[in-house]
């Protein structure tokens, strides 16, 4: 049957804007990371963007990693998006990133042009789409000089393969180079995609201020610490979830006793104020002024139905914010 998007998509959605820029994005994006593989259902896959686009989110991430098997999510988003949501493409924000392995030899992976300008064609054509509206460098290359990677984001910007550039995984000193280096290029870096969530919040010393400065959007990938700040693990290692397959990465060995006694303790405060652990997750992500988006994943519409409710409550008072301090400890 032929999709037609509900009419009520804009109607409760929050949207910010990505630092100084002209782009808003909602505040909830959806990731396709897992749960958009070869290995997948493909009609669920298709549900949940669906979905989603009917909640108003209009932002999705891939990577040309994606999968399993590498590059089969940028497949089932071409499939979707060329049979449902083609004639929507000016309401979406598409996202996409090269860093990490892709094929064989010295050319597949990290930051020299030769790979980005490969990996973002390959990913089009996989996708089916003329542009990307965001192209991200997706991890720090130790070997290619900075000049190269940006000078390549800025090429692929003026190109029109992708009508703006962005970083993830990098730390506050890079970041501010490459903000640097992209602005004398004329192709200000949009955004950043750093991993954030209580139980890691490496971007709050420094890395927040300097995109504050730059003006940069944040978008947090990872808020719910890939299910873990959910109340899902908190019995056992429920059948279906991403810490029981495979593929997941999220490991059963990641869920320790200690863990585990701080989410419970967390799924109380969430309770009490009225909210489950995932709401309050994505609230305390999206409390920073910089945070233009909390980037979740989900593996139901269910989910991403429950994840959305958390922006009728994103203020928190002191004494919540304290008592979240001292339970994870920092
Ligand atoms: P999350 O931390 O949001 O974890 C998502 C998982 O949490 C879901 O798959 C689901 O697990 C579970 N979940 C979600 N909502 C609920 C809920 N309401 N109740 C219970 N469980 C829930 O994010 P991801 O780790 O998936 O990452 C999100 C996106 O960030 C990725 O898709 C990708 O786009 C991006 N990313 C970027 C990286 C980078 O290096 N730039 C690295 C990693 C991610 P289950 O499947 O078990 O149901």
């Amino acid at each position: 049957m032929t999709f037609s998007a509900s009419e009520t998509r804009y109607d409760s959605m929050l949207y910010r804007r990505c630092g100084r820029s002209g782009l808003q994005f909602p505040a909830i994006s959806l990731g396709l990371w897992h749960n958009f593989g070869g290995v997948d259902n493909l009609e669920s896959s298709r549900e949940l963007l669906l979905r989603s686009f009917d909640l108003g989110i209009t932002h999705f991430d891939l990577a040309n990693n994606y999968g399993p098997p590498p590059g089969s999510a940028e497949e089932t988003f071409g499939r979707v998006f060329n049979a449902d949501l083609r004639s929507y493409r000016d309401e979406l924000v598409i996202s996409n990133k090269a860093g990490y392995r892709m094929w064989p030899g010295p050319y597949g992976e990290w930051g020299s042009r030769k790979y980005l300008v490969a990996s973002i064609d390959q990913s089009l054509r996989r996708m089916g789409l003329e542009y990307v509206d965001v192209f991200y460098h997706h991890r720090p290359d130790p070997d290619t000089p900075l000049e190269e990677t940006m000078g390549a984001l800025d090429y692929i910007v003026r190109s029109g393969k992708a009508l703006y550039a962005g970083v993830s995984n990098y730390d506050a000193d890079l970041t501010a180079k490459a903000a640097s280096l992209l602005r004398e290029l004329g192709t200000p870096c949009l955004i950043h995609q750093p991993a954030y969530s209580m139980f890691r919040r490496w971007i709050e010393p420094k890395l927040l201020g300097v995109l504050r400065t730059e003006g940069i959007g944040c978008i947090a990938f990872s808020p719910l610490a890939q299910g873990l700040l959910t109340d899902k693990y908190l019995a056992e290692i429920p059948a279906g979830s991403r810490a029981s397959k495979p593929h997941g990465f999220l490991r059963p060995e990641h869920i320790t006793d200690d863990k585990l006694a701080q989410v419970r303790a967390l799924n109380d405060l969430a309770r009490r104020r009225g909210q489950s652990l995932a709401q309050m997750a994505i609230a305390w992500v999206l409390r920073h002024p910089e945070m233009t988006s909390a980037l979740v994943g989900a593996s139901s519409v269910a989910q991403v139905k429950d994840n959305l409710k958390a922006l009728e409550n994103l203020s928190f008072t002191a004494e919540e914010l304290k008592c979240i301090d001292e339970i994870i400890g920092s």
